[in-house]
């Protein structure tokens, strides 16, 4: 078992990070790594499908979201964006994922759900504006994935758990390891590159308003997405990180432990608990409750209506 990054580097100097994981998983787990790979190839269809569908847009269940995705593919496709293409298509494509989880579409958790946006956004746009071949971004998730293990043998993946930085924070280092990896970085530039983001992310709290997986998750999902891709391309450039990756994660726990309750993922702090954010809760609550009376009411009308034809 690979159990720390300072092992990790160890193990895989000089060789092909993806192939370390596989071979890994295959003693550990006795999974063979063209199953392994098998998976991968059909988590990222599942992800490309996502994005397609997202860019649509749509209402999410609360609906303060959903439309984030087509207001900047929209700009995009018009030539009203500033920013390269690599970077706005990261930033579309994570915000169409997290749209479609605010509707419930099928998405692949990454490593959470809420911080499912990061990996896909910014590895398929990678993939698409260096035309790097599809199954290299297989090979990345395999990366992206042996980097998330390593960090959840220490630490608990949630926001309930230690804020987000545990979500979002984590998706990002997995993000900038496998682009790193994607660009060509050696072992040492990708676990670098993890650390970088990883370490820019500790201390965000998770203060979801209504306890919706929407303000500020899917806007924040973009922004990381272009997070991680700084932290890979200071890493490639040999920038390391100065505290070692192993460090920055026991650092995450402490932070996450320290955190007040009310900013992990309770919705009793932070953006949570602005005038808006409270109104927002508010509103969400009794529209929740209108649907409970609503259905209550629909009850009795049908039990009234069977007695009397029961009387009849
Ligand atoms: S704020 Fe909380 S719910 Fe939203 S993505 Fe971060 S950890 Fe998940």
């Amino acid at each position: 078992m690979i159990e720390s990054f300072s092992h990790l580097e160890q193990l895989a100097a000089g060789r092909d990070l993806a192939d370390v994981f596989l071979e890994s998983d295959a003693q550990e787990h006795a999974v063979p790594a063209d199953q392994i790979l098998e998976a991968l190839r059909r988590r990222r269809a599942v992800m490309r499908d996502c994005i397609e569908r997202g860019k649509g847009g749509g209402t999410s269940m609360g609906k303060l979201v959903g439309n984030e995705a087509k207001l900047l593919n929209d700009a995009f496709l018009a030539g009203r964006t500033f920013l390269d293409p690599l970077t706005v298509k990261a930033e579309i494509y994570a915000l169409s994922v997290m749209g479609e989880n605010s509707r419930m579409g099928v998405i692949v958790a990454a490593p959470t759900a809420g911080a499912g946006g990061v990996v896909p956004g910014m590895l398929l746009a990678l993939e698409e504006e260096r035309n790097i071949d599809p199954e290299k971004t297989v090979r990345a998730l395999v990366v992206a994935g042996g980097v998330g293990s390593i960090i959840a043998l220490s630490a608990n993946i949630s926001g309930a758990a230690g804020g987000c930085q545990n979500e979002v924070g984590v998706a990002s280092s997995m993000a900038a390891a496998a682009v790193a990896y994607m660009m060509g970085g050696t072992t040492h530039n990708q676990i670098h590159a993890a650390a970088l983001a990883l370490k820019n992310t500790l201390g965000l709290v998770c203060d979801p308003v209504g306890g919706l997986v929407e303000v500020p998750c899917v806007k924040r999902n973009a922004l990381f997405s272009v997070h991680s891709l700084t932290a890979a391309q200071l890493a490639l450039a040999g920038v390391d990180s100065v505290i070692p990756m192993d460090e920055i994660v026991e650092a995450m726990v402490r932070i996450g432990r320290a955190l007040p309750r009310g900013l992990r993922e309770t919705a009793e702090g932070g953006l949570a608990t602005t005038p808006t954010g409270a109104n927002i809760a508010q509103r969400l609550k009794d529209e929740a409750n209108q649907r409970r009376a609503a259905r209550a009411a629909e009850r009795e009308r049908t039990a009234q209506e069977r007695k009397a034809q029961t009387d009849e």
